[in-house]
């Protein structure tokens, strides 16, 4: 574990807690939760509280849906480029606070702070790239086969939609849904992860600041959130859900939203897998390998969940993995020189041991690694597992950490087919140098990203998404603002 340097992060830390909004905010106002409620957010390197905000209520989701219903009609009317220009600005003002940005997510979220940084850069591109999506929403002139009709064809904004959003990436997560709705001119209830809302809560006020309207943008964080929230999905004044999580949460807001018949979209779990072909360049698939399971402490949907390595490469693979995974510092993520995190909890803790635990009585070896480690915070060590068996639980399950599993396949039909089996199907990676292997692989592979020879894929200006149980719907990309569109056609006989 990294020594820190306590005086100068603790005073940076102060800074970034004193500046925090630590109100709900509706209606462009800050405000107490309507019956005193808080929610205490944990450090996840101490496990001691940071701050203690306000904790939505019943009421409070209906008064921020009220606020976002009562705001759409004049949002939609705001000119495109005025949408535009608003985004362009807190891409400005994101850029130039990044490490404001950057210290609050890391002290509530665990990560180091050159990650969080990382994310602000990330995050921060999707109010640029939809500041110059939201001056290209366009329709359609045609005439009717027959000629009897002609067909004007508009795109609309959907309406009020909900926001939900997960704890590990606390503003990126944000502001790929924020971000396409501004530009769309949908207004929103926005709920962030109640591990996770100081970012968001900054980001709604940064948001105040650069003139998005009163009640455009409504944040209300809970720890009573099913309750909360079911009535604001039940509300026939909301027209869309947007949610970002796990498939089992994503599979209930799903049925709450049938009623509705609410559009939806669900960036839900992963189980990436990671492929490495006997012609692969080695070194450049373990840096890949190091990004796509250590990006997070691996507690990305996109985290490579398996590695599954040609047989004639595997030792080879495995023996550079371990010794650049063995190497990584491990520490509170505001310390210089940190490369891994803490875990978000102690559930997640146990979760991580237990799966290590299982594929070793099931035969992995432990090439590095293995154990939790630290005298307080969630901190695991980057582990490489070999041989590990098809029936792990880790195999089949999202590890959501810095564990990685090792297997290998003999020919790219077993690899593939391997790949393919899972339940999961949000991204898949692949190392080879033969064009013609890039090909044929990606078409086959059922996910709906894939990375050829890169460990992240993660880019505003692609369609993010997945199948299967990891979702629809795509964010980023032109697709992404196409989810807060609605198409309306209006037939004219001429
Ligand atoms: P989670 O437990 O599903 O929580 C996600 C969000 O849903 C949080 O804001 C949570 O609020 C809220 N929530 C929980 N129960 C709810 C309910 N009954 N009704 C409405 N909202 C509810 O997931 P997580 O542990 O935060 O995040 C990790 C998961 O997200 C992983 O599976 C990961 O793969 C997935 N993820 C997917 C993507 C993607 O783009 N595909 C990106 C990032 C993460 P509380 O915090 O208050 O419980």
């Amino acid at each position: 574990m990294s020594q820190p340097d306590a005086r100068s992060t603790a005073a940076q830390e102060k800074a970034a807690l004193d500046q925090v909004p630590t109100q709900l905010f509706i209606g462009g106002e800050w405000r107490d939760s309507s019956d005193g409620s808080s929610i205490d957010v944990e450090d996840p390197a101490t496990g001691k509280t940071l701050v203690t905000i306000a904790g939505a209520t019943v009421e409070d989701g209906a008064a921020a849906l009220d606020a976002a219903v009562a705001a759409q009609a004049d949002w939609a009317a705001v000119a495109p480029r005025t949408r535009g220009e608003m985004l362009r600005s807190a891409f400005e003002l994101l850029t130039e606070r990044a490490d404001h940005f950057a210290m609050l997510m890391t002290l509530e979220m665990g990560k180091p702070l050159a990650q969080a940084k990382g994310e602000v850069t990330y995050g921060s591109e999707f109010f640029r790239w939809f500041s110059e999506e939201a001056v290209r929403i366009a329709g359609r002139w045609s005439t009717s086969p027959d000629g009897s009709t002609r067909f004007l064809t508009m795109r609309q904004p959907v309406g009020p939609t909900l926001m939900i959003t997960p704890w590990n990436f606390p503003l990126a997560m944000g502001t790929r849904k924020i971000g396409p709705a501004i530009a769309a001119g949908c207004t929103m209830v926005v709920k962030p992860a109640s591990q996770t809302p100081l970012t968001m809560l900054a980001l709604a006020a940064l948001l105040e600041e650069v003139g998005v309207p009163k009640g455009v943008l409504n944040v209300v964080p809970t720890s009573r959130t099913g309750d909360v929230m079911e009535p604001i999905i039940g509300d026939p004044r909301l027209r869309k859900l947007t949610f970002t999580g796990s498939t089992p949460i994503g599979k209930q807001l799903v049925k709450q939203s049938a009623d509705q018949l609410l559009r939806v979209s669900m960036e839900l779990g992963g189980n990436a897998p990671f492929l490495v072909f006997p012609d692969a360049d080695l070194d450049a698939a373990v840096e890949g390998a190091m990004v796509a399971k250590m990006r997070n402490m691996g507690e990305a949907c996109t985290a490579a969940n398996r590695f599954l390595v040609h047989e004639d490469v595997a030792d080879d693979f495995a023996t550079k993995f371990a010794a650049k995974m063995a190497a990584q510092t491990l520490g509170r993520g505001t310390e210089d020189g940190v490369d891994v995190g803490p875990l978000i909890d102690a559930k997640a803790l146990d979760k991580v041991s237990e799966l290590v635990d299982d594929a070793q009585q099931r035969g992995a070896s432990v090439a590095t690694g293995g154990s939790r480690t630290g005298d307080a915070g969630y901190f695991f060590q980057p582990t490489v597992l070999t041989d590990v068996p098809a029936d792990a639980d880790l195999m089949r399950e999202e590890v959501f950490g810095p564990v990685a599993p090792i297997t290998t396949f003999s020919d790219d039909d077993k690899a593939v087919a391997m790949a393919n089996d899972t339940e999961y199907g949000l991204v898949a990676y692949a190392y080879t140098t033969d064009l013609g292997r890039m090909i044929r692989v990606s078409e086959a592979l059922e996910f709906g990203m894939v990375g050829i020879n890169q460990g992240i894929v993660s880019n505003p200006a692609a369609p993010f998404g997945g199948v299967k149980a990891s979702g629809f719907g795509r964010e980023g990309g032109p697709e992404g603002i196409d989810e807060y569109l609605s198409v309306k056609y209006v037939g004219i006989a001429p």
